[in-house]
């Protein structure tokens, strides 16, 4: 196995089902529930394909795909398969169980990814609709430190509930030695955040201060991997090394593989489809390098806030 498709290195987004113990409010699957799980033959295939594809990434996700009783069957698979790094994305609510946290590590998983939407259960827990939720992750987190385990990213959702709550946040994976963060604007293409976008979705220049005071903190803190994800570079000129596009447009191909759909180009089809740049892009200097905003956005909110860069 090789591990790489030409210069770059594929990853693979394998999608469990969308089934999910949190009912976060801007879900991207919010509409997709009651679709039908992958069964564990299919997703046992699916490790041996990827392998042999030459995946170097297999990101296993849900909705969460943690609740599923075949998820360490699936992770030790692929690691057994040779796969070089398998994650997962989680709500890390069944980490609060010691016992579950540690078969979870001795399945031979390589990194866990926490999503975090709140510096606290006020914040947290309203935006996830599941009260408790917060609690458990925070243990979860202690958990797996008791562990040892220590390759624990971090991901957030920006939005108007939480987004002046993002230096608190910070603090809060500071405190937790979370070296591997992003924060995410909101993707309002399917689910929660097209249904709910007044309620929901924040003007950009008013989320990117509050995301940049974030990724500052992580830089005073030596964090050199915390990023702003989905988001046009024009409010992000003091921190372009920390732009999660750039990165991964360099570095992956990404594919999505999941119960509804297979996208091989995950990462050129949003640049292509679902995000935009405008008239008012016309001669900026970032213009090769940014992905302008989400399509969506553009249709609700218009693109007065996108200023060319020179
Ligand atoms: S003006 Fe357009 S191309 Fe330039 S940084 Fe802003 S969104 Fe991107």
């Amino acid at each position: 196995m090789t591990g790489k498709k030409g210069a770059k290195k594929l990853k693979i987004v394998l999608f469990t089902g969308y089934a999910c113990n949190n009912n976060c409010v801007f879900c991207i699957d919010a509409d997709k529930r009651a679709l039908p799980q992958k069964s564990t033959a299919e997703l046992l295939r699916e490790t041996v394909r990827a392998r042999n594809r030459g995946a170097y990434i297999l990101e296993i996700i849900g909705g969460e795909s943690t609740i599923r009783p075949d998820f360490n069957r699936v992770v030790a698979a692929a690691k057994k398969l040779g796969v070089p790094q398998v994650s997962c994305a989680t709500n890390g609510r069944v980490f609060a169980d010691p016992a579950a946290a540690k078969k979870i590590v001795a399945s031979g998983i390589d990194s866990i990814i926490f999503s975090v939407h709140g510096p606290n259960a006020r914040v947290h827990d309203a935006l996830t609709r599941a009260p408790g939720s917060f609690a458990q992750l925070k243990r979860g987190l202690e958990n797996l430190r008791a562990l040892g385990f220590t390759r624990i990213g971090g991901n957030t959702t920006v939005v108007k509930r939480n987004m002046a709550a993002l230096p608190a946040l910070a603090r809060f994976y500071l405190k937790h030695g979370i070296n591997n963060v992003e924060y995410i604007f909101v993707d309002p293409t399917y689910g929660g955040a097209k249904n709910n976008f007044g309620k929901l979705v924040p003007r950009i220049s008013e989320a990117a201060p509050y995301m940049r005071a974030a990724l500052a903190l992580g830089r005073a803190a030596g964090m050199d991997q915390w990023k702003a994800r989905y988001v046009p570079l024009c409010h992000f000129g003091d921190c372009l090394g920390q732009i999660s596009e750039t990165n991964e447009r360099k570095l992956f191909l990404t594919e999505h593989w999941a119960p509804d759909f297979r996208n091989t180009d995950a990462i050129g089809s949003r640049a292509a489809v679902s995000r935009q740049k405008t008239a008012r892009c016309r001669g900026c200097k970032l213009y090769g390098a940014c992905e302008g905003i989400w399509a969506e956005y553009l249709k609700v909110y218009g693109d007065r806030e996108l200023k060319r860069m020179k």
